[in-house]
C-alpha cells in the first residue's frame, strides 16, 4: 500500500481527454475542479473504488491507456469472490473455495491495490479519503463499490443465520447454509425469499428455488415439500417475455408464488418467517418453514449516501449511454453501485466494458438485453 498523506496539488495530470468518447462532456486539465501536483504515490492519473468485478476489469483496460503505475484499485477485501458461482455453491454444485481468489492475484499487474475503504468522496477537489484520514488524489474517478447487503433490515437476522434450516446464497458467510437446509429438508414448507428493493442478479432468488426442487426430485422428497416464492414484487420477473416463460415453469413444477410478499422478521428458533402483505400495509402473516432461503434487502453502500456523486436514493449518478457523472465529467461509474437502468449484473458490467457504444441500445428501449 502507498504511503499518502495531504495533497494541496498535483502535476501527475495529462492535458489530454484520452478516455473520453462520443457523447461525453469535454474535459481538459483546466477543466477539472483543482490542478493539483503529486510528488508520492498519492495521486493517480485513474483511481478505481471497489476491486470487484467492474473495478478489476476497468483498472485493467486504464493501465492499457495510461501505462503501469498510473492506475491505483481501492479496495479493503484480502479475497476477491466470483459471486455468481454461489448460486451453484449454494446448489451443492461447487465448493465456496472455487468461487475466491486472493485479491493480489486477480490485480493487473501495473495496477496498484491500496488496501483500504474508503469513507468519502470530494468530487469538488478531485480527491477522495480513506480510512485513517488518508487521502488520495485523482485526474479521473472509477465508482465501482457494488451494492450494500441489509440482512439487518430484517428482524431476527443475521443472528438468526446461527439455527439451521435457514441460508442465503448472497453472502460468503451464509451461502454454504443454504446447501445444508436443503440436504436437511424433511418435510413442509420450503420458502425462498425475493425483497422489497432493487438487488443484484434478481434471477438468482428463483435459480436456487429451482435447484432445490430438482435436488428434492432425485432424493424422492419432493412430494413432501411445499415450495413457496414469496416476492415482494406484483410480478415473477421484470420482463415480460421471461415472466411468461417462467410461469409456465412455475406452474409444471407445482410452486407457489405469493406476490407482494415480504419478509420482515425471521423467528429461527421457531423456524417462523412474518411476511407483509405490501398490498395491506400492517398486517402480517406468519409461515412456519422447514426450509428458508433469504434474499436480503440490498441498498448503495453507506458511502454513497448523501454523496456529492450521488442522487438522491444514493446511486452514483451517471449518464445512461457513457457511465460518465451528470455533473462531475471527470468522474465516471459502473456496475451495481450506479443508477443505470440495467439490471444489477456482472452481465451488465461486462457488456458496459467491452461494447460501450452498444449503449444505445437503451435507446431502442431493451435494457434487460444489456
Ligand atoms: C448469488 C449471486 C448470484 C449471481 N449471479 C449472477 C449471474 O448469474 N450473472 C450475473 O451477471 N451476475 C450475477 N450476480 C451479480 C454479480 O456478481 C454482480 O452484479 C457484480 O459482481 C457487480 O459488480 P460490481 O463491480 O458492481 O460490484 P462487486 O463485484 O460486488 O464489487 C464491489 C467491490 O467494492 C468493494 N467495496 C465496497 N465498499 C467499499 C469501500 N467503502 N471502499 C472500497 N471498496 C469497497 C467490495 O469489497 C467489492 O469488492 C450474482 C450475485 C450473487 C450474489
Amino acid at each position: 500500500m502507498s504511503a499518502v498523506g495531504i495533497v494541496s496539488s498535483c502535476s501527475c495530470l495529462h492535458p489530454g481527454i484520452w478516455l473520453l468518447k462520443p457523447g461525453m462532456h469535454k474535459m481538459s486539465f483546466f477543466g477539472l475542479h483543482t490542478a493539483t501536483k503529486c510528488a508520492a504515490k498519492d495521486c493517480y492519473e485513474v483511481l478505481v473504488l471497489g476491486g470487484g468485478t467492474g473495478g478489476i476489469a476497468m483498472s485493467a483496460r486504464m493501465k492499457r491507456k495510461v501505462g503501469a503505475g498510473n492506475v491505483a484499485v481501492v479496495e479493503p477485501s484480502k479475497t476477491h469472490y466470483y459471486q455468481p458461482l454461489w448460486t451453484l455453491v449454494g446448489g451443492g454444485a461447487k465448493q465456496l473455495a472455487t468461487s475466491a481468489r486472493s485479491t493480489e492475484s486477480v490485480m493487473p499487474k501495473g495496477v496498484e491495490w491500496i488496501k483500504s475503504r474508503v469513507t468519502a468522496l470530494d468530487p469538488d477537489k478531485n480527491c477522495v479519503w480513506l480510512e485513517n484520514d488518508i487521502k488520495l488524489s485523482y485526474k479521473y474517478l472509477i465508482i465501482a463499490l457494488g451494492i450494500s447487503l441489509q440482512y439487518e433490515k430484517i428482524k431476527g437476522l443475521p443472528e438468526g443465520f446461527d439455527h439451521p434450516k435457514i441460508g442465503s446464497n448472497y453472502s460468503v458467510h451464509t451461502v454454504e447454509k443454504t446447501w445444508k437446509a436443503i440436504q436437511e429438508f424433511k418435510e413442509g414448507n420450503a420458502i425462498f425469499t425475493f425483497p422489497n428493493t432493487p438487488v443484484k442478479c434478481a434471477g438468482a432468488p428463483q435459480k436456487i428455488m429451482y435447484l432445490s426442487e430438482a435436488y428434492w426430485r432425485k432424493t424422492g422428497k419432493r412430494s413432501k415439500a411445499n415450495i413457496m416464492f414469496n416476492t415482494s414484487l406484483g410480478v415473477i420477473f421484470g420482463v415480460k417475455k421471461y415472466a411468461d416463460a417462467l410461469l409456465e415453469i412455475i406452474k409444471e413444477r407445482n410452486i407457489t408464488i405469493n406476490y407482494k410478499y415480504n419478509l420482515v422478521e425471521v423467528r429461527a428458533d421457531k423456524q417462523e418467517a412474518v411476511f407483509e402483505n405490501l398490498d395491506k400495509p400492517g398486517v402480517t402473516e406468519v409461515h412456519q418453514y422447514d426450509m428458508l432461503h433469504v434474499t436480503p434487502p440490498m441498498g448503495p453502500p453507506n458511502v454513497l449516501i448523501n454523496s456529492p456523486v450521488s442522487d438522491g436514493s444514493g446511486w452514483v449518478d451517471v449518464d445512461k449511454e457513457t457511465l460518465q457523472h451528470k455533473k462531475y465529467p471527470n468522474v465516471f461509474g459502473i456496475g451495481d453501485c450506479t443508477n443505470l437502468p440495467t439490471s444489477k449484473t456482472a452481465a451488465a458490467v461486462v457488456r458496459w466494458i467491452y461494447l460501450l457504444p452498444a449503449g444505445n441500445r437503451l435507446q431502442q428501449g431493451d435494457p434487460s438485453r444489456i
